[in-house]
C-alpha cells in the first residue's frame, strides 16, 4: 500500500481519481504515508448526487421487494467477514487502532448489514384503526439521496452503522469519510458494489468537510444528512438543514461520567473505569472521561486505578497484545497535550502520564501516555470539554443527589458508567442520569439491536435498532375509500 499509485475514488459508481487535491493517508503509530488518493471536488459532489439520484429514480434499487434488497445486504455482510482479516489489517494502518479494536470493529459492520438484512424483509407497515368506511394505513417511503458524513475514530463500524440502514430503506448514500480515514468506506462501497448494489447508489467521496461536506449537505438533492462528528461541525449542518426543513441525525461529542460507589466491586471497577475511558486511546464518544468516586473509597481505588493506568500496554498497534495505539494525528496530539497543560493551569495534578510515552515503538507516531489529572472541580474547562484523548479527570463525591447533581452537570448527555452491588441504587440513579446509554457494571458495550444516541449537545435522533431503517424513510398515511358513498360537498 505504499506505492505512489492514486486510489480511485466513487462517484456516482464510476471509479476514478477525484478532481481535488492530492493527499496521502498516514499510519500514526509511524507518521508514513500508506495511501495516496485525489480528493473529491465539488463538481464531484455535484456529479456524484445527480447519478445518486438518477440511480434512485431508475428505481432498480428502491423498488425491489425488501427480501431481495435485504439478500444483497446479507451478501455484503458475508463478504466483510470472508475479508475480515485484510480490512481491519487496512483499518489500522488508515487510523493506528489496535488490531484487536479494529477487528472488533470489522465484525461490527459485518454484523451491522446482517442485522439490517433482517430487518429490510421483516419491516412492517401498519392498517391503522378506521374512522369510516375506509382503509387506513402508515406507509414507509425511501427518501432519495443521503448524505453520510462520518468522522476518523471508528470508520468502518460509523460508515456501516449508517449505509446499511439507509440502503435497506431504499436510498442511495454518498458517503463522505473523514479526509484523513478515507480507507474503509472506499472498500465498503466496492464491497456493496460486487454483492450487487446497483451503480451510482453508493458513492464514496474524501476530502475536506468544511468543502465537500457543506456541498453535499446544501446540495437540493441531498435529502437527509446522518452526520456523526463534532457538536459544533453538527450544530453548523444542523443550521443549513433547518432552512431546507431536511430531517437530520446526529451523533455528536460527549464528556461522560463514570461512578464508583461505595459499595462497588472495586476490581470490576478498576478496569471497567481504565477500559471505558482508555480504550481506543480515549478517542471515543463515549469514553468513560469524568470519574467520579465515593469519597471513603477515593485514595485506594485512585492508587489501584493509576496503578493499572501506568501498566496499560501502549505500543504497536499491529500487536494484539497491545491495548493503547497512538492518537490519530499529530495535530490532534498538540490540542490533547494543549487541554493537559489547561488542567494544570486550573489547578489540577497530575496523578499519572501527562506526558508522551518513550520507547517500545512510540517515538515515531503520534502516542500520548493514558493520564489521570485529580484536584480539580466538575465546573473547570477541563472537566466540561471534550478532549477526545487518554485523558481522565477524576474527583470524589460525597452522596448520591451530589453525585447525581455533579453527573449531569455537563452540556453532553451521550452516556455514563455506574459501578455498584446495590441493584436499588444502580437503578435509581440510572433512571436520574441524563443520558442516550447507561452501563450498569460495565462499560462500553453495544448491541446493533439496541437504540445509540444522545441527549443535549451530544446529539439529535438515534442511530441503530430495527426502527433504525425508517430514520432513512418518510412516512406516509393513506386513506382508501371502501364504499361510494358521497362525501359531504358531492352534492351538485
Ligand atoms: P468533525 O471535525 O466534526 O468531523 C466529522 C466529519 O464532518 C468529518 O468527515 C469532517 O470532515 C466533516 N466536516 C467537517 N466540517 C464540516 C462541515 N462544515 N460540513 C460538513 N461536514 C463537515 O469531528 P471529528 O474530529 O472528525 O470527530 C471527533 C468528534 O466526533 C468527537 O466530538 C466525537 O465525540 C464525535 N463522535 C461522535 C460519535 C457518536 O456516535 N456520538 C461517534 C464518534 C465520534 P474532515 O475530515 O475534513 O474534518
Amino acid at each position: 500500500m505504499n506505492e505512489k499509485k492514486l486510489l480511485d475514488i466513487c462517484v456516482g459508481g464510476v471509479w476514478r481519481p477525484g478532481r481535488g487535491e492530492a493527499y496521502a493517508s498516514v499510519y500514526p503509530a509511524t507518521g508514513q504515508p500508506i495511501a495516496h488518493l485525489r480528493a473529491a471536488s465539488v463538481d464531484d459532489v455535484h456529479e456524484a448526487v445527480a447519478l445518486a439520484d438518477d440511480a434512485f429514480r431508475r428505481g432498480e434499487w428502491a423498488q425491489k421487494k425488501p427480501h431481495e434488497r435485504a439478500w444483497v445486504l446479507y451478501r455484503v455482510a458475508q463478504m466483510i467477514r470472508e475479508r475480515a482479516e485484510e480490512l481491519a489489517q487496512k483499518q489500522r494502518l488508515d487510523n493506528g487502532k489496535p488490531i484487536t479494536e479494529t477487528r472488533a470493529l470489522v465484525a461490527s459492520a459485518a454484523a451491522t448489514f446482517q442485522f439490517y438484512a433482517a430487518a429490510c424483509e421483516s419491516l412492517e407497515d401498519s392498517l391503522t384503526p378506521a374512522r369510516g368506511d375506509c382503509l387506513t394505513m402508515s406507509v414507509h417511503e425511501p427518501m432519495g439521496v443521503v448524505a453520510a458524513i462520518t468522522p476518523w475514530n471508528s470508520p468502518i463500524a460509523s460508515e456501516a452503522q449508517k449505509l446499511a440502514p439507509a440502503l435497506a430503506a431504499g436510498n442511495a448514500v454518498i458517503i463522505k469519510p473523514a479526509e484523513i480515514t478515507p480507507l474503509m468506506a472506499l472498500e465498503l462501497a466496492a464491497i456493496c458494489e460486487l454483492a450487487g448494489v446497483p451503480a451510482g447508489m453508493v458513492s464514496v467521496l474524501p476530502g475536506k468537510g468544511s468543502v465537500l461536506g457543506d456541498a453535499l449537505v446544501r446540495h437540493p438533492l441531498v435529502k437527509r444528512v446522518a452526520f456523526t462528528g463534532g457538536t459544533r461541525t453538527g450544530k453548523q449542518i444542523a443550521r443549513i438543514a433547518a432552512d431546507k426543513m431536511m430531517p437530520v441525525s446526529m451523533e455528536l461529542g460527549g464528556k461522560s461520567p463514570t461512578m464508583v460507589l461505595a459499595d462497588a466491586d472495586i476490581d470490576h471497577a478498576v478496569n471497567g473505569v481504565l477500559y471505558g475511558i482508555f480504550s481506543s486511546s480515549g478517542e471515543s464518544c463515549v469514553a468513560g472521561s469524568r470519574l467520579f468516586v465515593a469519597r471513603p473509597l477515593y485514595a485506594q481505588f485512585m492508587d489501584r486505578l493509576s496503578d493499572a493506568a501506568r501498566r496499560l500496554r501502549v505500543g504497536d498497534p499491529a500487536d494484539p497484545a497491545t491495548q493503547m495505539g497512538p492518537l490519530i494525528s499529530e495535530e490532534h496530539r498538540a490540542t490533547v497535550e494543549r487541554y493537559v497543560a489547561l488542567g494544570l493551569s486550573e489547578g489540577g495534578t497530575i496523578r499519572t502520564g501527562g506526558k508522551r510515552p518513550e520507547g517500545k515503538g512510540c517515538d515515531q507516531g503520534y502516542f500520548y501516555a493514558p493520564t489521570i489529572i485529580e484536584n480539580l472541580s466538575n465546573t473547570d474547562r477541563t472537566c466540561q470539554e471534550e478532549i477526545f484523548g487518554p485523558v481522565l479527570v477524576a474527583m470524589p463525591f460525597d452522596d448520591e443527589d451530589a453525585l447525581i447533581a455533579l453527573a449531569n452537570d455537563s452540556v453532553y448527555a451521550l452516556a455514563a458508567g455506574i459501578w455498584t452491588r446495590d441493584y436499588k441504587k444502580a437503578w435509581r440513579i440510572g433512571r436520574q442520569i441524563q443520558a442516550g446509554t447507561v452501563w450498569i457494571n460495565t462499560y462500553k458495550q453495544f448491541s446493533i439491536s439496541t437504540p445509540f444516541g444522545g441527549w443535549r449537545d451530544s446529539g439529535l435522533g438515534r442511530e441503530k435498532g430495527r426502527l433504525g431503517i425508517q430514520q432513512y424513510m418518510e412516512q406516509k398515511s393513506i386513506y382508501w375509500g371502501m364504499n361510494a358513498q358521497p362525501l359531504p360537498w358531492a352534492n351538485c
